[in-house]
Parts: structure tokens; C-alpha cells; sequence
């Protein structure tokens, strides 16, 4: 099947990850296997260097949280240096087909300047593209919602019809043999029916009570023995058998059988599990953990250099007892690095008091000004000269071809002059690309400032931007706007590490209000990461500068 070629944002030459998935279902039309193969035949026609590939076998595609290769995929691209320029799919529909996950994603990749190309989806570049997409998403949605009803049809009868039920029933109930009919051979057809275990019931009582007495769940396990593992008991208070009503795909059957359980306790419970649920989303779901922690992305482990992520944990599943912390990814995987882990407030404050009581104090700002626009016009002063030199390279390259092809026309068929030439040609080929590259950069001169618009945009930046008066969401991307990284790790009982910074977009700042917004907002304003600007031309454009920081895990609040 001929797939549809990359965008033109995706030209030969780029780098590309792969996230291929199959469900698992007799329904899909290409295996992993395949779907990687084609994918890495078109990665050769089309001159694209794939670089990861990411498969989850045989899961549904309803929820994100049980994909390890989508989340390793989204949590890969979290860094700017880690970022492919596109992410190819075989289609839309295998990226995730729940329509919420699947437009949060694709917004959250966009927003991290990464392309999603799909192989089989035909979608058009540009501004319609993304209406048409969100209409796959939207069948894709149907489609999922219309297999797992087809799947049921059969099963719904023989659950209305005669209350069997297929399978093993849940702890407290046995089966019961019931004949429904004779089969096409006239013996008889024989299924179950699900009635309480009076061996067992007692157990179940007890357990419940427990529960909504406020006991743990190995406290119950203790007494009860109800089944082999902790574990099991997860599901086990939310079975709305227990109080009489069988819940079997989308049915629901009233007084399936006598209730076993009161339905105070049974309240009780189920408010006792869903506080524990809550708890439990709110912190587990990627959307939710790459939320509040303001130096998300910048921040790097002082041992080993990797990474380090919020880590979001909760004891006993209680909200008031949260640890929230920056993590080393490597300590993490326990891949070579045993960095502690660094308590988030501590750093966050930290880096916010240095920030606002020395690195953006206005002399420490005009210091940054002078070297930042001497930097600058140094870089334009080479970059001018070597224009000119490459200028006189092409006039005199272009005067030895003309040379060159008068003498091929006087002599023809000289192998020797012919070779020249061409040797020529490549020659000024070079040339011509460097000076077109040259001529595009720009080393964007700073504007100069006087002592008081310095004053005002360390006013701006110390007080109204970073002086607490703006949510988690709205200050990362001002700090993402000029910090390059801040390293840290804990030595003796103190943490030490280094913030990494540029200058601030200072004359962005004293912009008045009806023209653009200072600071890079995302194209869509759902999500967060938003675009780090780019540096104009080289990356020797921007001047690195850098602050150590010190603090104790217990330090005072901005
Ligand atoms: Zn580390």
C-alpha cells in the first residue's frame, strides 16, 4: 500500500521516533511487526533516520496509564535535547483512541515542536489539518466504543434471558448448573447461574465491616484470609454483587440475588474507596504528575548530569501526606546514580530567591546587557567578515568554471578539463551553502538600555513576574524563557548545584501592552510546556551565565 509521504516540515535527513501499537484484537489490520517494517522501508524512501521505536503489544488503547512504550515515548520528549523533529504512526487511530488522551498528547507533542506524521490517515498540511484530525479522533472513539459492544451482543442474552453468566464468579459466590435450552445436537445446553457461598458469606460480612470501620486493607487480609494476596482486594469492596446487583458489561441487574451486605456499610465503603481513588488518579496519571512542579525540564542531577523529574509520592494513600520531590531519572531506575532525591519547595524557593535577590537585581541585569551586546557584536563582526571572504571564493570560483567550460568548448572531450570542472562545481556548491546559511543568520543585535528601564524590567521580573503572584503555570514558562538549566545535588546535610541562565527578554518586557506578549505563549493554550525560544542562528548566540545556589532542605518562601 503506497503511504502518504511526510509533510514538508519532515525533509530528508530529519530524525524520527516510531510509536506502533496493536490491541490485541482479531480486528486489526497490521500486526507491530508489520507495521514497524513498513515503517522503516518508508523511513528509506523517504530519507528519514529513524531513531527509536516504541511498541506496546496487545493492550487496549483505551487508557494511557498501562502503555509503558507511550509513556517512555512522552517522557522521552520532555527534553529538548532528547526531542525527534517528528514522531511517525502507522495511524491515528493507534496513537490513542480515547478522543481526550488523543488531542492532550498530540497538543502536548506539538507544543514540544515535535511533527506527528500518521502513514494511513490522509491529512492535509496546515490549518485545516488539525479540524480533519480532530474528526479521526472522533471515530476513533466510536469505533472503540462500537467493538466492545459487539463483543457483548452474544453474552447479553444469556445474562437477561436466564441470568447466567460466563466465567468464574467473584469470592462469596459458587455456580449453579441451569439448563437453558438443548443444542443442534439435543443434548442439553447447560450454563451458570452465580448464587452466594454460605460457606464464605460470614468472611465477607466481616470484611466489610472492617472496612468501614477503618481498618487497613492487611489488617482485613489478617482476619479474613478471603483470598491469597493483598492485592486482590482492590476490586473486591466495589462489586455491586454483594449488594444484590450484577453489573456485567453495561447491563445491570437489579435483585440478581439476595443482598449480602447492608447498604450503610456498603455506603460507607465505597466512599472510603473513592477518597482513595482520588488520591490515587490525581497523582499516577502522567496529565496530573507533569503539572505542578515549576522547574519541570530544567532541572539536572549534580552527580551523574541526568535528568531529574517531579516525583510525586503519597503514603497510604492520604493527599495531606504528600512528598513531593526532583528526582534523578538514573537514581530512579537505579541505573548507576544514588543521588537523593531533592525536596521540590526547597529547590523551587531556592531558585526563585536567587533569582529575584541577586541574578536579577538591575546591576547584576546591566552587567549581563554590556557582555550579552558585546558577545553579539563580536559574532556579527565575524560573521560579516566571513561573508566577504566567502564573496571573493565565489566570484573566483564562478570565473575558473566559466574558464573552465570555454576551454572544454575550444578542446572538447578533454577528460582532464571535464574533471575540473566538476571539481569546481562542488567546490562552489559548498561555498554557496554556507554562504546562504550565513546570509540567513542573524545575530540580532540587544538593544541598548538606560539605567531606568533596567530598573524596570528587574521591577517586573522580581516583583510582578516572579514575586508570587502568579500560578505554577503561568511563572514556568518565564523561567523556562531564560533559564538553561539549574544542577543540584545534596552534600553533608546541605544541597549545592548551579542555575545556568540567559539574559532575560529584557526590552520584551517594557513592550506596551497592545503589542504581542513578551514571553513565547504555546499554539494551543490547553497545556504546558511551552515553546523554549530558540536561539536565533548559532547557539554561541546566547551567553551562558551562571549562579551557585545553596540551601537546607527547610528554607523560607518567596
Ligand atoms: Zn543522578
Amino acid at each position: 500500500m503506497p503511504h502518504l509521504p511526510p509533510p514538508s516540515t519532515l525533509p530528508p535527513g530529519s530524525i524520527v521516533d516510531t510509536y506502533v501499537r496493536d490491541s490485541g484484537g482479531p480486528r486489526q489490520d497490521a500486526s507491530t511487526d508489520q507495521q514497524l517494517a513498513e515503517i522503516q522501508t518508508y523511513c528509506q524512501q523517504h530519507g528519514l533516520t529513524l531513531r527509536n521505536k516504541y511498541v506496546d503489544v496487545a493492550k487496549s488503547g483505551g487508557s494511557t496509564v498501562t502503555r509503558d512504550d507511550f509513556n517512555k515515548l512522552i517522557d522521552a520528549t520532555r527534553h529538548l535535547e532528547d526531542r525527534p523533529h517528528g514522531i511517525l504512526l502507522w495511524n491515528y487511530a493507534r496513537f490513542a483512541r480515547d478522543l481526550d488522551d488523543a488531542i492532550y498528547y498530540k497538543a502536548l507533542l506539538r507544543n514540544r515542536n515535535i511533527i506527528i506524521h500518521s502513514l494511513t490517515d490522509p491529512i492535509p498540511e496546515g490549518q485545516y489539518g488539525r479540524i480533519i484530525e480532530f474528526f479521526i479522533d472522533i471515530s476513533n472513539e466510536e469505533k472503540r466504543r462500537q467493538t466492545s459492544t459487539d463483543a457483548k451482543r452474544g453474552l447479553r442474552d444469556l445474562v437477561l434471558k436466564h441470568g447466567c453468566v460466563p466465567g468464574t464468579p467473584p469470592i462469596g459466590f459458587k455456580r449453579q448448573p441451569v439448563e437453558i435450552g438443548t443444542r443442534r445436537d439435543g443434548s442439553p445446553h447447560i450454563a451458570n447461574r452465580w448464587i452466594p457461598d454460605p460457606d464464605v458469606i460470614p468472611r465477607i460480612k466481616r470484611a466489610f465491616e472492617m472496612r468501614a470501620a477503618g481498618s487497613t486493607l492487611s489488617q482485613i487480609h489478617t482476619q479474613t484470609h478471603i483470598f491469597g494476596s493483598l492485592n486482590s482486594y482492590k476490586t473486591f469492596f466495589a462489586n455491586k454483587i454483594f449488594i444484590g446487583i450484577l453489573e456485567f458489561g453495561d447491563l445491570i441487574i437489579e435483585n440478581y440475588c439476595d443482598p449480602i451486605i447492608d447498604i450503610n456499610t456498603w455506603n460507607i465503603v465505597q466512599k472510603i474507596i473513592q477518597d482513595y481513588a482520588h488520591a490515587r488518579t490525581s497523582e499516577r496519571h502522567p496529565k496530573r504528575l507533569a503539572s505542578p512542579y515549576l522547574l519541570s525540564g530544567l532541572v539536572y542531577c549534580g552527580f551523574c548530569g541526568a535528568p531529574m523529574s517531579g516525583a510525586t509520592t503519597t503514603r497510604e494513600h492520604i493527599t495531606s501526606n504528600r512528598d513531593e520531590s526532583y528526582r534523578c531519572s538514573r537514581a530512579k531506575r537505579k541505573a548507576g546514580c544514588s543521588a537523593s532525591r531533592v525536596p521540590r519547595h526547597a529547590l523551587e524557593n531556592a531558585v526563585i530567591a536567587t533569582l529575584r535577590e541577586q541574578i536579577l537585581l538591575p546591576d547584576s541585569l546591566a552587567a549581563m546587557l554590556e557582555v550579552e551586546r558585546h558577545s553579539t557584536d563580536h559574532s556579527e563582526t565575524k560573521r560579516k567578515e566571513r561573508l566577504s571572504i566567502l564573496e571573493d571564493e565565489k566570484k573566483k570560483l564562478s570565473t575558473q568554471i566559466a574558464n573552465t567550460t570555454n576551454a572544454i568548448a575550444i578542446r572538447s572531450g578533454s577528460q582532464a578539463l571535464i574533471d575540473k570542472l566538476t571539481d569546481l562545481e562542488a567546490k562552489r556548491a559548498v561555498i554557496l551553502a554556507e554562504y546562504n546559511e550565513l546570509v540567513k543568520t542573524r545575530y540580532q543585535a540587544t538593544p541598548a538600555m538606560n539605567q531606568e528601564e533596567i530598573s524596570e524590567a528587574s521591577r517586573i521580573l522580581t516583583e510582578d513576574l516572579l514575586g508570587g503572584k502568579l500560578p505554577v503555570e503561568a511563572m514556568r514558562p518565564i523561567l523556562q524563557s531564560f533559564i538553561n538549566k539549574v544542577v543540584v545535588k545534596k552534600e553533608e546535610k546541605q544541597f549545592v548545584g548551579s542555575l545556568d541562565y540567559f539574559l532575560p527578554p529584557l526590552a520584551d518586557l517594557l513592550r506596551p501592552p497592545d503589542e504581542p506578549p513578551p514571553f513565547d505563549s504555546a499554539p494551543t493554550e490547553t497545556i504546558m510546556s511551552p515553546k523554549r525560544p530558540v536561539p536565533v542562528g548559532a547557539p554561541l548566540y546566547r551567553r551562558h551565565f551562571q549562579h551557585p545556589i545553596l540551601f537546607k532542605k527547610k528554607s523560607r518562601s518567596f
